[in-house]
Order: structure tokens, then C-alpha cells, then sequence
């Protein structure tokens, strides 16, 4: 009998996982992938589309050239889990039995938490490369026409998905407006709710001065809580809970994230709402038959597209020694990584791992800005993704 497996998104952990599972198992499986979404974005892409290298259209692919051969895809949102009865119920209210379950439903994005958002991304200077709805084309049309002023760059509490894309935002704006010659007329503040600019200390030190050479003002401890279009300010509250007003002529948002909802209230959260798994195993720590990878797990390290490369053949190796009735021997070690641009043609290329320590894939100092980390950003990185990754080959 062919073993029934469930699988809860088709992002980029959802459709990597199965990829990797029909190309290790063939026709010995039964797979079900659930996602309403017809489009697939490669959102490390939009960093690039918000400096005016890419358009928004070059980060997407229609998500049924993804879909592997002899893989079930059903156009539902999947509402709940019974994971007691082993079961799931999608939107429309079927409820579908499984023999094991994948989940990798991605981050939510609770723009609700700042008040004046998300209404505030249709007015004039406000914009966010996190926004889905092509909200990376609106932070280019936005960088380009600013001609003076203040720009003003948040980052909210993490965990968000990929923590170095708030103040790559501002990298790349400040390289685009030095390019055009107008860089000495606006005033750059990074506002980040957290107490620096980057967890590792190696990149912080590097980091720390690329914002010094670069001019940019950073306001650390300060989190965005509300945006007043009408007479556009940014309302930010400090660690003290004091409140500071900011005047802003452009001022890019990233909202705080969050497990998704029906995530939350479901029997797989941990205490914070995320799928709770093993952060070595990303077997479920309740259910066995349940493994969980990519922005909707418990797994304790920065979110990344790259942290699902690496967690991907771990979590299929362990759900194959498990269906056979096997010790799980593959173990995630955290690898996370993040290519820091800093303009255009350079970048820092950070790599490490649960404890902090750089897990750096290169023969040379990653954390110095480099052209070479840069082409591996911008042109290599999206064609292992499309080609390799999402086929299950990398
Ligand atoms: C601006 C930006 C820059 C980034 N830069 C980088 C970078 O440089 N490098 C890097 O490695 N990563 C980067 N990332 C992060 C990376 O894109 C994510 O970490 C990665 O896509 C996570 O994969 P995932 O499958 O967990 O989530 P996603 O790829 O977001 O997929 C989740 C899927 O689940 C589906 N879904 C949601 N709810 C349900 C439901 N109830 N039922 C069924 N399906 C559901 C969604 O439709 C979606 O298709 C960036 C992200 C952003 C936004």
C-alpha cells in the first residue's frame, strides 16, 4: 500500500520537501500538497525588485510548473488540524486523512499591529518590499522619485522571514540615490526595534560599518506603532516605552510576523504558536507522524529560503526512517544565510548556524563586502532556486 503524506503549502519549503520526496520514493507514495496560491514568488528577489534591479514579474513563476509529476495539488487553504484523528480540514470543509503530515505554511504578516497599516502602503512615500501584492515595484517607484528629505527604514521585532532584508532596503536606496546624485539631500534613518544591527557578531561588526561609511542614522529600540499618512509621521515607541514622532517623505515598513493564525490556535503550536517540532529532527514533539520545516516552525534560527535548503533533505531522510520504522539519524545543525547587500555589485554573504557560529561555504572572509557575493546573490541564487531547489536537486 502506498503510504498517504499530506503536505501544507507549496511555497518554497512545501514544494522543495516534495520534490525531494517523489524524486527519493517515486510512485511508492500518495502525495497532497495544499495552496490557494496559482503564483510562486522567489521573495529574496524583492530586494533586488525594490532597487530597481529586477522587475516584480522576474520574482515569479505559476506554481503548476512546480507541482512534481504524480503529486495531488488541491486549491484549498487548509483551516485545522485534528492531529488526535489524524485528519485536516481545508476551507470548504473536507476533511482529509493522512498517514503522515507535513506542514510548511510560511509566516504571517500582521500588518494589523501597526496602526494606519496596511492602508498606509497605498499613499504616497510609504512602501514595503514585504508586501506581497507587488509592493516591491511601489518601494522602487518611491526611491526613485526622492529627490530630498528623510527616508525612514523599520524593522520590527523578530523573528520576521529573512532578518538582513529590512536593512537591505536601506542599502540599496542609499547606493541608488549616491548613483544619482542626490544622496547628500536625504537624511537615512534605519529604526530597528531591536538593540543592533545584526544578531552575529562577526556581520554586526561588519555591518556596523557599512551604516557608518554609508551616513545612515540608525535608531536602535525603536518600534514601529504607527503611521499618520495625512502628515506623514512615524510613530515609533522606544524600550522605555516612551514615544518618538518622526517626519518621513519616504518610509519603508516591514511588518511584524507572527505563526499563522489557524497555526496558533491549533493542538501542533508550541507556547508562541509555531508548529513545535525537534530543532534537530523537525519531527513534530507530540506527534510523530507530523514534521514541520521552513517560516512556520518552531525551528530556533533565522528565517530564510537558505535554512529550508538545508533543512529539506534532513526532514526527508527522517520522514523516510520513519515511515520504515527507524531511529531518525539526520539532523539540522540551524544553517541560515543571508546575502547582505550593500549596493549594487557587492555584498556580505553571512552564513551560520544555531549558535551563532559562521558555517561560511566559501574559501575566503564572508564578511567583507565582495563583487563575487553579489553575483551569487542577484544571478546565481534565483536559478539554483528555480531550476534546483524547487526540482529537489539542491
Ligand atoms: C523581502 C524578502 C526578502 C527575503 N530575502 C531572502 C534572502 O535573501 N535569502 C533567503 O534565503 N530568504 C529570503 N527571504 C525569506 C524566504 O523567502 C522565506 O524564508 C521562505 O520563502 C520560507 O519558505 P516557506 O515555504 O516556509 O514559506 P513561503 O515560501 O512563504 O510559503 C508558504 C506557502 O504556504 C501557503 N499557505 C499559507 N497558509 C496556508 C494554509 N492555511 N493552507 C495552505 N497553504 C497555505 C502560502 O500560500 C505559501 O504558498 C526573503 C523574504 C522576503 C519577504
Amino acid at each position: 500500500m502506498k503510504k498517504r503524506i499530506l503536505i501544507v503549502g507549496a511555497g518554497t519549503a512545501g514544494l522543495t520537501v516534495a520534490a525531494q520526496l517523489v524524486n527519493k520514493l517515486g510512485s511508492n507514495v500518495d502525495i497532497t500538497i495544499f495552496d490557494p496560491q496559482e503564483t510562486h514568488y522567489y521573495q529574496p528577489m524583492w530586494t533586488l525588485v525594490g532597487a530597481g534591479v529586477f522587475n516584480f514579474d522576474q520574482s515569479s513563476k505559476p506554481n503548476k510548473n512546480f507541482i512534481p509529476e504524480g503529486v495531488n495539488w488541491v486549491k484549498q487553504k487548509v483551516e485545522s488540524f485534528q492531529p488526535d484523528a489524524k485528519t485536516i480540514t481545508t476551507q470548504d470543509g473536507t476533511v482529509w486523512t493522512y498517514e503522515f503530515l507535513i506542514v510548511a505554511s510560511g509566516i504571517q504578516l500582521d500588518w494589523h499591529k501597526i496602526k494606519g497599516m496596511p492602508e498606509a502602503l497605498k499613499a504616497e512615500g510609504v512602501c514595503s518590499n514585504y508586501d506581497p501584492n507587488g509592493g516591491a515595484s511601489k518601494t522602487f517607484k518611491e526611491v526613485s522619485k526622492l529627490g530630498g528629505g528623510r527616508a525612514i527604514f523599520t524593522q520590527p521585532a523578530l523573528p520576521i522571514k529573512c532578518a538582513g532584508a529590512p536593512q537591505k532596503a536601506a542599502y540599496m536606496s542609499d547606493d541608488y540615490w549616491r548613483r544619482s546624485g542626490v544622496r547628500d539631500r536625504i537624511e537615512v534613518v534605519f529604526a530597528n526595534h531591536g538593540p543592533r544591527i545584526f544578531g552575529v557578531e562577526k556581520y554586526k561588526k561588519a555591518l556596523d560599518q557599512v551604516i557608518a561609511r554609508k551616513g545612515i542614522n540608525p535608531h536602535y529600540s525603536h518600534n514601529l506603532i504607527e503611521v499618520r499618512t495625512a502628515t506623514k509621521e512615524a510613530v515609533f515607541e522606544r524600550a522605555d516605552k516612551e514615544q518618538v514622532v518622526m517626519k518621513y517623505d519616504l518610509l519603508h515598513v516591514v511588518p511584524p510576523q507572527s505563526a499563522p493564525d489557524y497555526i496558533k490556535k491549533s493542538p501542533l503550536a508550541d507556547a508562541a504558536g509555531w508548529v513545535e517540532v525537534d530543532k534537530f529532527t523537525l519531527q513534530h514533539k507530540r506527534f510523530a507522524d507530523v514534521f514541520a520545516l521552513g517560516d512556520c516552525s518552531s525551528l530556533p534560527t533565522s528565517r530564510t529560503g537558505a535554512a529550508v535548503r538545508k533543512q529539506a533533505p534532513v526532514l526527508v531522510e527522517n520522514l523516510i526512517h520513519h515511515i520504515n520504522g527507524r531511529t531518525l539519524e539526520a539532523r539540522y545543525d540551524g544553517y541560515t544565510s543571508c546575502p547582505l547587500v550593500t549596493g549594487v555589485g557587492s555584498a556580505i554573504m553571512a552564513e551560520f548556524d544555531y549558535d551563532g557560529n559562521p558555517s561560511e561555504t566559501f574559501p575566503f572572509d564572508q564578511g567583507k563586502e565582495r563583487w563575487s557575493m553579489w553575483m551569487v546573490k542577484a544571478h546565481l541564487l534565483p536559478s539554483l532556486y528555480w531550476h534546483g531547489m524547487l526540482r529537489g536537486r539542491a
